[in-house]
């Protein structure tokens, strides 16, 4: 068993760390307090390469491993997370979408301006009626005059009102559930689609969520992805690696918490010491480290088996569920550990405890994923 990072891997996380510490952090607060997406900084992450992390280089991308992917939405989201998920939206669900299962002209199409940083990716699946149960979505995709028709609408949408792709998922045979989905890839300025306004979240103020809407949105036949009826299947395989990176945004917001209580710790008094030397404020640093190291361990392996082909659906779905829960228990640690201050946002881990609520419900819910493992467990027995 080797833990070693390659020497391309320790690179690549530097470049990410370094991107953080220069862009991010402090930088974001502002942002975040607005709600106001952050485009300048989006877009210095291009000449990075990092908005097409996953894209092979014959398409314009830097063509990672998952490895690397992971270690760089670690270190995007322990400087800033709105920053780090609309990075990982784009790469894992929009862009890699395309880059698994759509044709060579498609490809050739679409991949080189998402990797570019040309315009951002959405991927909408999740529509105001169906979220985990995802095989029960109601936009409609029609046949009609040689392309489909589509009506409808998407919620909670990562890059929805500053993306220019979409890759869509719509039901094309309305007396199948899972297999009656297609995926589609629509542009924005297609007439009849448009973006909600974003909504006022709770947390990831930074980052850009609406709703999709398809209002007779004609699309090509030619933006159909794969086959019909392959959209749900096509879907869950996105989702595997999207798993991987929101395990490893937790890892992130975990580190990032634990960083900022430490921080905390050594400065602040009470009782004539420093809180660091308290042993019950001791105790709560060693478990939060030990979370966020477990949680990068599982994450890193997850990433790791799908990087070796082996399969890595059951270790994508253990890494998301405990390091979204180590980044929520260490976030409301650091809140506790900074006493009153932690509860005005002066202090980063108010948006830190904010944001981290986000990993437990994205890309599967925490009770998702808890079925999706017993599930494994029962069905190779
Ligand atoms: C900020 C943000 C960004 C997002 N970005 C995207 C995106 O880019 N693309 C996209 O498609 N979606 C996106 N989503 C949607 C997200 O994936 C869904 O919100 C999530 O999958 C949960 O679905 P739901 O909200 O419909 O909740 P529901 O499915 O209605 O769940 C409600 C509750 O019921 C529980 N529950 C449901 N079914 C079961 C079950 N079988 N067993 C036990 N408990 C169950 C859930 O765990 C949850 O606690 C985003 C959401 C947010 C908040």
């Amino acid at each position: 068993m080797d833990f070693e990072l390659t020497p391309e891997q320790e690179e690549i996380r530097e470049v990410a760390r370094q991107f953080a510490e220069d862009e991010l952090g402090d930088k974001i607060a502002p942002f975040d307090e607005r709600h106001q997406f952050p485009f300048e900084i989006v877009n210095k992450l291009a000449p990075l390469g990092l908005l097409g992390v996953l894209v092979p280089e014959e398409y314009g991308g830097a063509g990672l491993d998952y490895v690397s992917y992971a270690l760089i939405v670690e270190e995007l989201c322990r400087g800033d997370a709105s920053v780090g998920i609309t990075m990982w939206a784009h790469n894992s669900l929009c862009s890699n979408h395309i880059a698994l299962h759509a044709s060579r002209e498609q490809k050739a199409k679409y991949l080189p301006r998402l990797a570019s940083g040309e315009t951002l990716g959405a991927w909408g699946l999740t529509e105001p009626g169906s979220g985990s149960d995802a095989a029960a979505l109601r936009t409609r995709a029609e046949p009609r005059d040689g392309g489909f028709v589509l009506n409808g609408s998407k919620a909670f949408i990562t890059n929805a009102s500053v993306g220019g792709i979409a890759v869509v998922m719509a039901r094309t045979d309305p007396g199948q559930k899972a297999k009656g989905i297609s995926a589609f890839i629509v542009e924005r300025g297609t007439k009849g689609f448009s973006a909600g306004r974003p909504y006022r979240k709770l947390g990831l103020h930074a980052s850009d969520t609406a709703e999709l809407i398809f209002e007779d949105a004609r699309v090509p036949a030619g933006n159909l992805i794969g086959e019909r009826g392959e959209g749900f299947v096509q879907a869950m395989k996105v989702l595997e690696g999207g798993r991987i990176a929101m395990a490893a945004m937790g890892v992130g917001i975990a580190q990032a918490a634990l960083d900022q209580a430490v921080k905390y710790m050594k400065q602040r008094s009470a009782f004539g010491k420093t809180l660091a030397e308290f042993n019950g404020l001791q105790g709560m640093i060693a478990e939060m480290a030990t979370d966020v190291e477990v949680a990068r361990l599982l994450t890193l392996r997850a990433a790791h088996l799908k990087d070796t082909g082996e399969p890595s659906a059951h270790a994508a779905a253990m890494a998301k569920l405990f390091a979204s829960e180590a980044a929520m228990k260490a976030a409301t640690r650091a809140v506790q550990i900074h006493g009153g201050a932690g509860y005005i946002t002066e202090f980063p881990v108010e948006r830190i405890f904010r944001d981290a609520k986000l990993t437990e419900i994205g890309e599967g819910t925490s009770e998702i994923q808890r079925l999706l493992i017993a599930r494994g467990i029962l069905e190779s027995v």
